[in-house]
């Protein structure tokens, strides 16, 4: 089904359109109506083949269509975090939704002054994420939507704990 055709926000289709995406790829044709449907997914895909936009396009699409409801994504590394970050972006494009990069190594002060400014869309590594909500930075009690990006390589790192926390502090739903 072409990204026209998934009744996705206008601005959303502007911006795919932008990215130069013509046609889903096959992991974002079988991941978007899901997600879309607020159905939970478990997903694999190899690297390269639109995995990323497979749950930007729709989480991107709730963020706009929603007013108080955020979004949550969880990476192994810094490194994936700011690539998911920059995809999200272009995703967002002139779209108004605040977002925070909340990453070990990188500068607290920093992180604090964005998330003063009660971002909607926060994507971090599990160990930076716990530190912010022991310090209450972060409030997850609006986060209905979660992702693990690259869940086993986190379990394997043993972030085990990290992500418990997580799915304690988020709404059941
Ligand atoms: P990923 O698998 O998320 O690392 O994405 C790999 C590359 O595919 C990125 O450079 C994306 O910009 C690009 N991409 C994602 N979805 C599409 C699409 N539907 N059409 C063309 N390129 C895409």
């Amino acid at each position: 089904m072409p990204f026209t055709k998934l009744g996705l926000a206008p601005e959303l289709l502007r911006a795919i359109e932008a990215e130069g995406y013509t046609q889903p790829t096959p992991i974002q044709t079988g991941a978007i109506p899901v997600v879309l449907a607020k159905k939970d997914l478990l997903a694999g895909a190899q690297t390269g083949t639109g995995k990323t936009a497979a749950f930007g396009i729709p989480l991107v699409n709730f963020l706009l269509k929603t007013q108080k409801d955020t979004a949550l994504v969880m990476t192994p590394t810094r490194e994936l975090a700011t690539q998911v970050m920059q995809t999200m972006n272009s995703l967002i494009g002139k779209g108004n939704i605040r977002t925070a990069l909340l990453i070990g190594g990188d500068s607290m002060h920093k992180q604090l002054k964005h998330m003063k400014r009660n971002p909607r869309l926060i994507v971090g590594t599990p160990g930076r994420i716990n530190d912010h909500l022991k310090r209450n930075t972060l409030r997850l009690n609006n986060t209905t939507f979660l992702v693990l990006d690259e869940s086993d390589r986190m379990l394997d790192m043993g972030f085990t704990p990290q992500i418990n926390q997580v799915l304690e502090t988020v709404p059941k739903k």
